[in-house]
C-alpha cells in the first residue's frame, strides 16, 4: 500500500521500518547482557483496599536502567524479549527476584507478577515458577499471576496444564487489562480467575463518563456474584477513586496511591502502615 502512494512515501516507510528493526535488534542483544550487568530491577506498586486504604498486594513491574539509553519502558522491551525468546530467562529472573522480596512482607500481603503468553507456553514454565517460590520460601497462595486475554485466543493444552498445575498448589490468577482486548466472557467462565483488573482506559482518558462507569458497575456486579475481586487500574485522582468505589470496585491501583517503588520502599510503606495501624488501635 505504501508504494501506491508514491515513491517517496515508500522510501520513508522503509527507512522507518529499518530504524525500528535496528533498534529492536539492539535492544534484543543488550537485553541478554542487561541481566548479567545488573541493569534490571523489579519495582513494586501497591494495590489497595478501597474501603480501608490498606495495601493488599504489590504488583511487580520490571525496570531497565540502561547506561546510555536511560530508563527503558517495559512496553518497549517486553515485546522484543517475547519475539526473541529472552522472555523465558527474563521472566524466571523476575519471578525469583519478586518472590524473594515478597517473602519479607507480612503474610497477608500478596505478590502479583505479570506473565506474557510466550513465557507460559515455554517448556518448564510452571516448574520455573514453583522453583522460584520454593527458593524464596514463599507460600504459593501468596502469588497471583497476571495474564491478559490474548493468552486464551487459542485454547492450548499447554496453557491449560500450566494453569492447572499452579492452581492446584494455591497460586491465584488475575485477568489483566480487562476491557482492552476481546473481553469474551468465556474466558472468565472457563478459567479460574480470582481477580479481574479493569483497564485504566475505563478510569481516565477521553472516553470516560457515564458509559465507562456503567461498564465498571456491571463488571463489579458480575465479579461479586462469581466470587471474584475487581481491581481498578490507573487511579490518579481522588475523584477517580471515589467513582470506582461507588461503582463497586473493592481494590484499586494507581499513581494516586503510589507509583511502583523499589523493594526497600515497598517494605517501608508496609512498615509505616503497620505503625499507623497500631497507633489507631491503642490511641
Ligand atoms: P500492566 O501489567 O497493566 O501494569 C500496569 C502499568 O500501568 C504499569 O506500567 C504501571 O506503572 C502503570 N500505571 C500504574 N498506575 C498508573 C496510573 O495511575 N497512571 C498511569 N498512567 N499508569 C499507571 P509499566 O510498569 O510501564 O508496565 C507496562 C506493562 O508492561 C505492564 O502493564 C505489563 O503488561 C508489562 N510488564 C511490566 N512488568 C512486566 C514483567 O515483569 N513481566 C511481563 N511479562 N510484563 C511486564
Ligand atoms: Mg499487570
Ligand atoms: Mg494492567
Ligand atoms: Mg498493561
Amino acid at each position: 500500500r505504501a508504494k501506491a502512494n508514491g515513491k517517496n512515501q515508500a522510501c520513508f516507510f522503509d527507512a522507518t521500518m529499518t530504524r525500528e528493526l535496528v533498534r529492536r535488534r539492539e535492544i534484543e542483544a543488550e537485553l541478554r547482557l542487561a541481566l548479567q550487568r545488573d541493569e534490571l530491577s523489579i519495582f513494586f506498586q501497591p494495590i489497595v483496599d478501597l474501603e480501608t486504604g490498606r495495601i493488599r498486594t504489590f504488583e511487580a513491574l520490571v525496570r531497565w536502567f540502561h547506561p546510555e539509553k536511560g530508563e527503558l519502558k517495559p512496553d518497549e522491551f517486553i515485546p522484543v524479549a517475547e519475539e526473541s525468546g529472552v522472555i523465558v530467562a527474563l521472566g524466571n529472573w523476575i519471578t525469583a527476584q519478586a518472590a524473594r522480596a515478597a517473602a519479607q512482607w507480612p503474610a497477608d500481603v500478596t505478590l502479583a507478577v505479570n506473565l506474557s503468553p510466550l513465557q507460559i507456553k515455554a517448556p518448564g514454565a510452571a516448574v520455573g515458577i514453583l522453583k522460584a517460590l520454593k527458593e524464596a520460601q514463599l507460600d504459593p497462595a501468596r502469588l497471583e499471576l497476571e495474564v491478559t486475554e490474548s493468552l486464551f485466543l487459542e485454547d492450548s493444552p499447554v496453557v491449560r496444564s500450566f494453569v492447572e498445575v499452579l492452581s492446584k498448589v494455591g497460586v491465584q490468577f488475575a485477568l489483566d487489562d480487562f476491557g482492552t482486548g476481546y473481553s469474551s466472557l468465556a474466558y472468565i467462565h472457563n478459567w479460574p480467575f480470582s481477580k479481574i483488573k479493569v483497564d485504566r482506559s475505563f478510569v481516565s482518558g477521553p472516553h470516560v463518563g457515564r458509559k465507562s462507569d456503567a461498564i465498571i458497575r456491571a463488571v463489579s456486579q458480575m465479579a461479586a456474584t462469581l466470587d471474584m475481586t475487581i481491581v481498578a487500574e490507573g487511579l490518579e485522582t481522588i475523584e477517580q477513586v471515589q467513582a470506582v468505589r461507588d461503582a463497586g470496585c473493592t481494590l484499586g491501583q494507581g499513581f494516586y496511591f503510589s507509583r511502583a517503588v523499589p523493594d526497600y520502599l515497598a517494605a517501608m510503606l508496609l512498615a509505616q502502615e503497620h505503625h499507623t495501624h497500631i497507633k489507631t488501635q491503642t490511641g
